[in-house]
């Protein structure tokens, strides 16, 4: 597939130009995103991005930061069908993962991620390569997030990292000071009580 404005944008310097820089079409239209806080065997939280009609997804331990200077392992997990996004429940023991989930943060994302010559990089082909940089718009998580693979094979493992922005915020805590559903409200802690 290919972006059929890649021409248009190709001639242009988003950053110097006050030109659009085109919606509705690949690598600008917003997409959605979801980070669910999941008490499996281990407590971990979900990052899953809206890519290519499936979720890409990350278990990420600690959560993510909006600290640039923590980096957080990032596990790769299978894709998830889009329906997942707003999942808020308890998985029966035995399934794979069970344990209670919530929806930790979620919203839309823009893919920022750029080559040398400041291009737009598709997405799919950003992360098979081992590196990209999202925009997230979300109620706990804002602003510029880099993905990059460290090990490949069969324990392949991603940093997730905050980019020094405007929502960069070295004090914030949000994985322990809001760690209720943006969807209800509910900890996770009530979730597991109430839909066991
Ligand atoms: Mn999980």
């Amino acid at each position: 597939m290919t972006d059929p404005l890649e021409t248009y944008r190709a001639k242009r310097d988003f950053s110097t130009t006050g030109e659009p820089r085109g919606t509705g079409a690949r690598g600008s239209r917003a997409l959605r995103f979801v980070v669910q806080k999941h008490a499996a065997s281990s407590l971990h939280y979900d990052f899953r991005l809206e890519v290519g009609g499936v979720l890409k997804s990350w278990a990420v331990p600690k959560g993510l930061s909006t600290d640039p200077r923590d980096k957080r392992l990032a596990m790769p997990t299978e894709d998830h069908p889009l329906d997942y996004i707003d999942f808020e429940g308890v998985i029966p023991a035995g399934q794979y993962g069970g344990g209670s989930v919530i929806v930790w943060d979620t919203g839309t994302y823009r893919n920022t991620t750029r080559d040398r010559q400041g291009l737009d990089v598709d997405l799919d082909d950003a992360l098979g390569r081992g590196h990209a940089t999202v925009w997230l718009d979300g109620q706990k998580l804002m602003g510029g997030y880099a993905l990059t693979r460290v090990a490949t094979g069969k324990q392949e493992r991603w940093l997730v990292v905050k980019m020094k922005d405007e929502a960069a915020d070295a004090r914030r805590r949000p994985v322990s000071t809001e760690p209720e559903s943006v969807l209800t409200g509910r900890t996770i802690e009530e979730v597991a009580a109430e839909d066991a």
